[in-house]
This record gives structure tokens, sequence and C-alpha cells, in this order.
């Protein structure tokens, strides 16, 4: 039975429901009645049910998709403005005790090289991602408990907090570490983590068991309900997604939206963030072996459509994703990607001998080549991570966002940290054409104190100073 406001898997993400609302879809695909009806809703920027979404996704009218586009474009402005901010993972470990069939480094694969960072090698790892420019990172590690335990990640995010290269320093560690305790939660939330992300891969129950045959994983009650006990910890910003490609899409839309509907109804606040990856080519897989591979066209559809379907939830897209890729979506809705990743475990501070990818990156560019691309195309790279330290998280980072006052101190903290940016790392090419947008940009500042305030700041940072922030 449905029941949005259950601690359990099976009753807040329901099978049952999510097909009465593919059938309900379906049927309504042509009902231009409704569709206006549900359009009317979504142009109040606050949000459609995952049974509204389920209309549009089935809908194949040329017009609608059109106005699904626009609507999710004039969204994403008022939300986010013309602002992407910049993040890169760091793969620790890759060890790992489960045989998910979609990944490399599920534990019965001989291939490939088995790693894990100590705490010399995150200096470097690290140091060389200060260098480029990068103040934001996702760690990322396999499940094994022996091998990698919570207190190994929570030393690692004590170092990368505490390296300080040149002006460099990595100011927001995001984590997306295995499904875990309502203890470990807790304990990550003390070392200080920003997001704590974790992938559902698939909604599908039957699928999903399948996709993992074996260790903890294997639990879909136990990984489906790890949102709660994470926000059960103290963690206020927790990301979703799912690996497209695996199941069915309509599907496992709806069941992210489910999953969104329950945390902001359970729990009080809506996911930080949703990311969308579609599965990619690695060691001992290939995205052959699923047919449920999604097209270019459907995946700007989902974009555009999670935009609608929750304003206030960042959309991440990575390096999984081309160039071409990246560029149609940034529009529709994208607030986040990453910039020059690497997938391997090491790979930052030298190339990797032996290969330990998870994945084939698909946009190979480096970080200044992906600011000045974006600046190219009128977006603000920002480098922006202050609403965690300023405390502004959960319900509080909610609040500000749903009444637009967020884009006061986004605006301002995009120019300041992208002219850090330009003036430690930036190539001259694209140090110039930044200060130039850094300069048309000011005037967007919708206060006038912050406003002046930033013209102050950009001064100091001309002069050496570092860190500003609202
Ligand atoms: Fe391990 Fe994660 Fe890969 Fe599964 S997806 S095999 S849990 S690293
Ligand atoms: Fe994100 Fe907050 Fe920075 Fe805006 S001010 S970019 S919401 S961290």
């Amino acid at each position: 039975m449905y029941n949005m406001m259950s601690s359990k898997a099976e009753e807040f993400i329901s099978d049952e429901e999510i097909r009465r609302c593919l059938r309900y879809g379906e049927e309504n695909a042509e009902n231009r009645e409704l569709i206006g009806r549900i359009f009317e809703k979504a142009e109040l920027m606050k949000g459609i049910s995952h049974e509204e979404a389920a209309v549009l996704l089935h809908s194949e009218l040329p017009d609608v998709a059109e106005r699904m586009k626009d609507l999710a474009n004039r969204i994403k402005r008022r939300f986010y403005g013309n602002r992407i901010v910049m993040f890169a993972p760091l793969y620790l470990s890759n060890y790992c005790v489960n045989e998910c069939r979609y990944c490399p480094y599920h534990g019965s694969n001989k291939h490939i090289a088995r790693k894990q960072l100590s705490q010399e090698e995150i200096v470097r790892e690290v140091t060389a991602l200060q260098d480029m420019g990068h103040k934001r990172l996702a760690l990322e590690t396999g499940e094994d408990p022996e091998r990698c335990p919570i207190e190994y990640v929570l030393e690692s995010i004590k170092t990368i907090y505490g390296i300080k290269h040149q002006n460099g320093a990595i100011r927001r560690v995001n984590v997306n570490i295995a499904a875990t305790t309502v203890e470990n939660y807790r304990k990550l939330k003390e070392a200080g983590i920003g997001t704590y992300i974790l992938f559902q891969e698939t909604y599908h129950k039957e699928t999903y068991e399948y996709l993992h045959p074996k260790g903890p994983k294997h639990n879909y009650a136990y990984h489906t309900e790890a949102m709660d006990r994470a926000m059960d910890g103290g963690i206020d910003d927790v990301g979703l997604g799912v690996l497209f490609g695996l199941n069915l899409y309509k599907y496992d839309f709806i069941g992210l939206l489910m999953h969104a509907e329950h945390l902001e109804a359970a729990k009080g606040c809506g996911p930080h963030t949703i990311s969308v990856p579609r599965l990619r080519p690695a060691d001992d897989v290939d995205p052959g072996d699923y047919s449920n591979a999604i097209s270019d066209e459907i995946f700007t559809k989902l974009v555009a459509l999670l935009r609608i379907a929750v304003p206030y939830t960042g959309i991440i897209v990575s390096t999984r994703e081309s160039q071409k890729t990246r560029e149609k979506v940034l529009t529709l809705g994208v607030s986040q990607i990453s910039g020059a990743s690497s997938t391997s475990v090491g790979g930052y501070a030298e190339k990797e001998e032996e290969n330990s990818a998870q994945f084939e990156v698909n946009d190979t560019r480096t970080l200044d080549e992906v600011v000045s691309w974006l600046i190219d195309l009128g977006h603000i790279p920002s480098f922006c991570t202050a609403c965690y330290r300023e405390g502004r998280t959960g319900d509080r980072f909610m609040r500000l966002l749903k009444s637009g006052q967020i884009a006061n101190v986004c605006q301002a903290n995009a120019l300041m940290t992208l002219t850090e940016y330009l003036e430690d790392y930036a190539s001259p090419e694209t140090r110039e054409k930044g200060r130039a947008l850094v300069r048309d940009e000011i005037g967007r500042i919708p206060n006038e104190k912050v406003r002046a305030k930033v013209l102050e700041h950009l001064e100091g940072l001309h002069s050496g100073l570092r860190d500003f922030r609202f």
C-alpha cells in the first residue's frame, strides 16, 4: 500500500503506485485539457506531483515537449540564474564486496587494479585538484567494511580539509559511500560533510535484486531507506540519483520523484540534489547488455521534466555525458557539473599505469577548458561552497531558495569564487574573458548593499585576499 509518510521502502516507493501512474500517464498522454491544467500548476514554479509528471513523461506531442523545455529554462533562470557550480569526484578506494553487474568494481572482477589511497596519496591527489582550481569534491568509495571502514573515510575527510596548497582549499566535501547506519551518518555529519549522495540505481525491486546478486547492497530496503537514516543521523542535505539504462526509465523516473516527495513529507526537506547518470562502457561492463539505454532526446526530456517537477533541487550532470549533451541540458535545469574528472583511484597527481576506472569519461577536457566553454556559452562557472559553511542547509536552505532570496548570495558568491579561480588558476585567455563576464554580471546582483560589498571584496581578491562569502 502506497504511503509517502511510511519509513518502509516498499510503502513510500510502492510498485503498485508506480504502475498505476504509468497507466495513468499512458492513458492521458494526449489529454490536452489535463496537460493544460498540469502546465498551469507547473507555471507556479512550485513543482508537480509524480502522477502529474507521469502524464508529461508519456506525452509525445511536439508542442508539449517544446513547452516543457521553455518552462524548464525559465525555472532554471529564476532559481539558479546562469550559474553552474563546479566539482570533481575523488575515488578513494575501489575494493568492493558487492557484485553490481553494471560496475567494474564488483568483487569478482579480477582484471581491474584494486587500490586504496593512503593519507599521503590523498594529500598528493587533493593538492593536484587544488592546483586545478577545485574547491568542492565528491568522495567515492566501493563498499568493503574491512578495507574501507568508516574510520578510513573520516580520516580522509579530515586530511582533505587540512590541505592548503598555495591559495587552494577544498571547502566542501560531499560523500558518496554505501548505505550505512544512523550512527555512521552521524559521524559523517560531525566530520563536516556537505551532501551525502547515494544512487538508488533502480527503484524496481526485482531488477534491483537481480543487478545486485550478492553483498550488503543486495538488500533493497536497507539501500532505499538509507536517506531516511542519513537524515535521522543529522545530515540535512542528501543527493538522489538513478542509473538510467538499467531499468525502464519511466518506472525509475516516477520512483525518483516519489523518493523526493517522501523525504519532503516525512523528513521536512526534499533532496538537495538529484544526479542523472547514464550507463557508460567500463571494464567487464557493456551497456549493450542492457536494453534500456535512453537516447539523448529522452535524456534531455528527463532533465527538463525534473526541473519542472522539483524546482528546488539541484541537478547534477557528470563527465559521463559528452560536451554536446552537457551543452543541451545546461539551459534545461542543470545546476552542477563536474570538470576534468578522473574516475580512477588516483589519477589526478599522476596518470595511472593500471586501469582502475569505474567508467569511461565522455568529456575529457581540462578544468580551464570547461570554464572557458561555460563562459563562452554565457554561464557563470561558480566555485561556491558557502551555504554549508554558513549553516544554510536542509530546510533553512530550502526556505531561502523558495523565496528567491538565495539569488543574492549565489550570484555574489559565484562572481567572487570565479574571480579567485581566474586570478589563481586560469589561462590568460580564460582570465581575460572571465573578468569581462564578472564585470557584466555584477549588475545582476539584486540587492544594492550586497552589490557594493562584492565590489569591495573583488578589490580585496585582486590584492591577494581570499575566501570572501555571503
Ligand atoms: Fe561496489 Fe558501488 Fe561498484 Fe556496486 S556500484 S560494485 S557497490 S563500487
Ligand atoms: Fe550553492 Fe549556496 Fe553557493 Fe548558492 S550560495 S551556489 S546555493 S552553496
